[in-house]
This record gives C-alpha cells, structure tokens and sequence, in this order.
C-alpha cells in the first residue's frame, strides 16, 4: 500500500514526499481510513510506529475542508501528557500540512503563558496541549472547546500514570458532545479500557 492508495489530498501527498515517506506504517494503513470515514478510533500503539502521522494526517484532511474565512476556531484538540510529546506531535501537524492552510499551536506549562496565549488568539485550527496548562488557559477563559469537532487522546496510560485523571475528566465536559474521538494507549489495563468508554463512541480498534 501507499499514501496514494489512502486517497489524500495532493497536499499532504506532497508534504510526505518531502519527507520520504513513501509506505504506511502499520497503524497508519489502518486507522487513516477509519478516521476518514469519521469513525472514533481505539488504538493500541507504541511511540515509534508511527501513530502521530495516524491521527495527524487524516484530522488535517478533514480540515482542508473546513478552511473558512473569518476568525479560526480550534476545530481540533490533541491532548498529550508531556512537553516533549506536545512539541513533537505539534512539529508533525505543521509538516504534514506545509502546503495546507491548516494552522496549529502548541501549549505546555512550565513556560510563561502570554506568548501561547497570543498565538491561539491569532486563530489556530488545531491546538495540541498537555492538561494543565490547557485547563489553566480554559479557566481564565482564553481557550474555548465549543469547536472542537476532532478530538485526540494521546498516550493514555501514561496520562494516568502521571495523575492527569481528574484533568481528563474535566476536560471532557467542556467538549461538545458531537465530535469525532481517537484514543491512544501502549497498553490497555482496564482502567483505560474504561475511560476509552467515557470518551469513545462505537470505537474501532486498530492494534499493532
Ligand atoms: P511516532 O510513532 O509517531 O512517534 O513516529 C515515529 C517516527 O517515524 C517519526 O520520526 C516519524 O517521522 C517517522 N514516520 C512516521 N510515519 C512514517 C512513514 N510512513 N514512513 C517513514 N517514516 C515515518
């Protein structure tokens, strides 16, 4: 299989060319159709296979569609538990989408807000944030949800390994209830199993 068999945008097609991606990986074969025929996806992946481009690729494709004139609205969120995670998964949105007006903007904590806050008041079409510093911009009323049409849980087992329980769950009222919803976990203990429930609607799962 190719990227071309997966009927992309030309735009995107060109954006892998230049990175020399010619073959799919395996998550990527699997769940890029799934997420672009709308359907909420479980999936069991490790960093390496992969899986950022799975998610990345088919959300910005959905947004090519929606590029709007006006004000842009996070139209996608991807939560993330670390910094280094948030950048890395930032820096692939903006590749795979160089030749796209798709826009996107990374928060994290640990840095001073009001550069990230002038950004996303620029206009961003997808945010890609851990969960403090996301809820802290939510709560002082910089960010709002009510867009969000395509949202990713990224490395859900180490979001609850590092405490980020509460946080998720918080999260997840402020998101509008139609939405699309990918799911992200290494592993798959029951725990996860049961916030992949809480989040995930007659989800397909992609393991690899
Ligand atoms: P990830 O698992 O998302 O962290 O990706 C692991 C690495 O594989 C990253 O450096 C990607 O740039 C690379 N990569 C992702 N998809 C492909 C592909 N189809 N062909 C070649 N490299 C890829």
């Amino acid at each position: 299989m190719t990227f071309e068999d997966l009927k992309l945008n030309p735009s995107i097609l060109k954006a892998l060319r230049d990175e020399n991606y010619s073959v799919p990986t395996a998550i990527q074969a699997r769940a890029i159709p799934l997420v672009l025929k709308r359907e909420d996806v479980l999936g069991s992946a490790q960093t390496g296979t992969g899986k950022t481009a799975a998610f990345a690729i088919p959300i910005i494709q959905h947004l090519i569609g929606h590029n709007s004139r006006g004000k842009r609205k996070i139209l996608s969120l991807v939560v993330t538990p670390t910094r280094e995670l948030a950048i890395q998964i930032g820096e692939s949105f903006t590749t795979y989408g160089k030749y796209t007006n798709v826009k996107t903007a990374v928060i994290f904590g640990g840095v001073p807000q009001n550069p990230q806050v002038r950004t996303i008041r620029g206009g961003v079409d997808v945010l890609v944030a851990t969960p403090g510093r996301l809820l802290d911009l939510m709560d002082q009323g910089y960010i709002s949800l009510q867009d969000v049409k395509y949202f990713v849980l990224d490395e859900a087992d180490r979001m609850l390994d590092m405490g980020f329980i509460h946080d998720i769950k918080k999260l997840l009222t402020k998101l509008p209830e139609e939405r699309q919803s990918l799911f992200f976990s290494a592993t798959m203990p029951p725990k996860i199993l049961t916030l992949s429930q809480q989040i995930l609607k007659q989800p397909q799962k992609v393991t690899v």
